[in-house]
């Protein structure tokens, strides 16, 4: 991963990077900046993905380029680096290209960028136009996320944070009643334990908890919010989504069945 540039924003500093960091990543940012000279590592906190995501498109520009292929992703992250209007943001994924109609030459880009939780760069683009070529492109609005949403309260899959009825935050690597950034202090994993055989140490202050954890989505060896989990890779994938959701709805219903079944007996 590398870190494009860094830049003062509302109450903090943004470090754009090339890729979505993991939490090792991460760790190597916070790593850094307290070790900077003059600098109260008490002051720095935890590094933490951008909140929220904007959905956006592009009306206004044609499905094939001048030399007749079809315009592509990296086509549309070229033309953004050189249009003032989309200066301050950062892709959250790579953009989407489609045909405005399956007759239609014109196309229509899907975007999404990083954005804070009122949405208030998403609001900067919309409704903006930019010349490219001899085209007049514009940025609108769009409730039509193609992908499929994860709650960054309780790190689900299938809601959106706005919308989710769990109380309270959860954490993605225990899901316990906290916030990531306050696992290392409230968590029971990182709290020692003399009582244990062999006892457990505190872990120390300032370094990420080394236990692990299993995703409350797939069950493996990741945080909830981890890109190597398959929710994250399947998340444009709406078929696979469903199918896993009626999976969990099954498993769900078979345990109570159970559970009823069981007391009976
Ligand atoms: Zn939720
Ligand atoms: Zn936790
Ligand atoms: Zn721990
Ligand atoms: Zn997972």
């Amino acid at each position: 991963m590398r870190s494009e540039f860094i830049r003062p924003c509302s109450g903090g500093i943004a470090i754009i990077t090339n890729n979505v960091p993991n939490p090792s990543d991460l760790s190597i940012i916070e790593k850094y900046f307290k070790s900077v000279e003059g600098i109260n590592s008490n002051d720095i906190p935890s590094p933490r993905l951008p909140q929220s995501k904007s959905y956006l498109k592009i009306t206004g520009l044609p499905y094939l380029r001048a030399d007749g292929n079809k315009i592509t992703s990296e086509n549309v992250i070229e033309f953004m680096k050189h249009i003032d209007l989309f200066e301050d943001i950062s892709l959250a994924t790579k953009p989407r290209i489609i045909k405005a109609s399956p007759k239609s030459d014109m196309a229509i880009i899907w975007f999404d960028i990083w954005d804070t939780q009122n949405g208030s760069k998403a609001k900067l683009l919309i409704n903006h136009s930019f010349n490219l070529g001899r085209h007049i492109a514009t940025v609108r609005a769009t409730n039509m996320n193609p992908g499929v949403s994860q709650c960054h309260n309780c790190w689900k899959w299938g809601h959106s944070t706005y919308s989710c009825r769990a109380h309270g935050s959860q954490c993605q690597k225990c899901n316990g009643p906290h916030k990531l950034e306050h696992h290392r202090d409230l968590a029971w994993c990182c709290k020692a334990n003399p009582k244990l055989n062999p006892p457990r140490l505190e872990t120390a202050q300032g370094l990420p908890c080394p236990h692990s954890f299993k995703c409350i989505n797939c069950k493996g060896d990741h945080m909830a919010d981890d890109y190597k989990c398959p929710f994250w890779r399947n998340r444009f994938n709406k078929d696979w989504h469903l199918k896993k959701a009626q999976e969990a709805r099954e498993t769900r219903a078979n345990s109570i069945r159970l559970a009823i079944g069981g007391r009976k007996s």
